[in-house]
């Protein structure tokens, strides 16, 4: 039975093979909507083609599949959703929540994050030179709570924060996208990694713009490697064997800090899921890292 309140999911960005600190992060949230007898989704976030390939897109679905970890309905991938997103930007520019920036990075640093032209207010037009969207923040002291760290405090400077939503090449970016999706895909809970957690009170705001309540947070600490850095592309994080998908899905589950005694004797994929499922239990998940 679906318990039809929760719909959570994963969304990797697939800009390499799924290594194991991203398996923990598909992991914890398939066991969250499991256990809430919810809806579980996959939507691959591939906004940028230069950094992004459709290889890894196809091996990062293979993997999951091999790791038992199924959509419950048909994969989204972001590519595919442009119109949408333009149609949001649109919206957003004209109802000055948005603005067009053509400042570079040099020219913000070097005016401690202002716009020295004063896009923002609208008083510059780009012209003809390249120009990115941002979204304009407000200032505000936000406070939450997430699923697992407890109350959080954040602090959002309008202006020096306000995000990229459309690259000045192009591209769509995540923190636009990232808040579409999961409002369009009515997804109520939302479980990733704690690098993610700065970005959740801009979030709200984008949520907020858009007309749409935010979603519940669950930020489970990321996967480090030895050096102590972000197991990750960027640091060569080895791509999972998919040949050794249940001993994989296993270290997962200890690295979350769950029951190992009930899940021992599991010897097919289905009922490890299944088991890890029923006595899931995410106050385990140890708080060392942010
Ligand atoms: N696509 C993002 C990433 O791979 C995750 C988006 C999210 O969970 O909010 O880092």
């Amino acid at each position: 039975m679906t318990d039809s309140h929760y719909r959570g999911r994963f969304a990797p960005s697939p800009t390499g093979p799924l290594h194991f600190g991203s398996l923990v992060t598909a992991v914890a949230s398939y066991l969250e909507a499991r256990s809430h007898k919810g809806t579980w989704l996959v939507r691959i976030e591939d906004l940028d083609p230069l950094r992004e390939s459709p290889e890894a897109t196809q091996r990062i679905l293979d993997s999951l599949n091999a790791h038992g970890l199924h959509s419950d309905e048909p994969v989204r991938f972001q590519s595919e959703r442009h119109a949408h997103y333009h149609a949001l930007i649109d919206r957003l520019l004209s109802q000055r929540l948005a603005y067009r920036c053509a400042c570079s990075r040099k020219q913000l640093r070097e005016n401690d994050g202002r716009h020295p032209e004063h896009c923002r207010d609208g008083k510059a037009e780009p012209g003809e030179r390249p120009f990115a969207v941002r979204f304009a923040l407000h200032d505000e002291h936000s406070e939450w709570h997430d699923q697992l760290l407890g109350p959080q405090v954040q602090q959002v400077h309008a202006e020096l924060d306000d995000p990229v939503i459309l690259r000045k090449e192009g591209f769509y970016a995540y923190q636009l996208a990232v808040v579409a999706d999961d409002i369009d895909q009515g997804i109520s809970h939302v479980v990733r990694g704690s690098d993610l957690l700065d970005m959740t009170a801009q979030q709200q705001q984008i949520y907020r713009s858009l007309g749409a309540p935010p979603p519940q947070w669950m930020h489970i600490p990321v996967i480090l490697n030895a050096e102590g850095q972000k197991l990750s592309k960027q640091n060569h994080a080895p791509a999972l064997d998919d040949r050794k998908a249940i001993d994989n899905l296993k270290r997962a589950l200890v690295a979350l800090g769950q029951e190992q005694r009930l899940l021992a004797e599991a010897s097919d994929i289905g009922t490890l899921l299944a088991r890890a499922a029923a006595n899931w239990a995410p106050e385990r998940i140890h708080l060392t890292a942010r």
